[in-house]
């Protein structure tokens, strides 16, 4: 029954980087030594790639853009919220939704190291745990968002949320304009991972506008 025997086609070490291999060597020493069956590594795998990830967050603001019910539970108590939800993954953490407007746009750091909301977000990008992501979103985050594609109106304030071991933040993005007749789950994929973190936004492509 089991396909932790399925090896992948990039096998051949050359291919890998620096640390794919010593997450290969690492791997190797901790199954040979029995500290971990191939099998369960797998498994965690699976789940950061699969079920835990940004897909999550993007149903739970795609719920929120829909459901004004659901907005105002999300904004007062994220986790419960969430939690509430049946169909949405079980979140442990303590987590604070905030929402963009026209007036705020929200960014979220961690100044101290990576605290980042995994239960809706999955695993932080490189970027987000880099040091001068980290001192520069806080002392000039216009220029940072830039860099980031973002234009920002001047009369459009900007808060930067800063994480803890405690309390991790989800940013609602602004429902892009022309999507009043899309559905929750095709709202969904407009959502991105940047637009929760507060350097991008949920963006609707024209092409699939009716010009007519
Ligand atoms: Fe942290």
């Amino acid at each position: 029954m089991s396909d932790s025997d399925h090896h992948h086609s990039h096998e051949d070490g050359s291919t890998l980087t620096d640390i794919q291999k010593r997450v290969k060597a690492l791997e190797s020493i901790l199954v040979s030594k029995g500290l971990v069956e191939r099998a369960a590594i797998d498994q965690i795998i699976e789940h950061f790639e699969h079920k835990v990830g940004p897909h999550v967050g993007a149903r739970v603001v795609a719920r929120a853009w829909v459901n004004p019910e659901f907005k105002h539970a999300l904004l007062k108590d994220a986790t419960q919220a969430i939690n509430h939800q049946s169909d949405f993954p079980e979140v442990g953490q303590h987590l604070i939704a905030i929402e963009n407007s026209d007036s705020l746009h929200n960014v979220v750091v961690c100044t101290l190291c990576s605290c980042y909301p995994w239960d809706v977000l999955g695993l932080p990008p490189v970027w987000y745990k880099s040091a001068p992501y980290r001192s520069r979103i806080v002392s000039d985050p216009r220029s940072v968002l830039k860099e980031f594609g973002l234009k920002l109106s001047v009369g459009k304030k900007v808060r930067v949320w800063d994480s803890t071991a405690e309390t991790r933040y989800l940013v609602i993005p602004q429902r892009p304009v022309g999507t009043e007749a899309i559905s929750e789950s095709e709202l969904a994929k407009l959502v991105t991972r940047d637009s929760m973190i507060g350097t991008g936004v949920a963006s609707f492509s024209a092409e699939s506008k009716d010009h007519g």
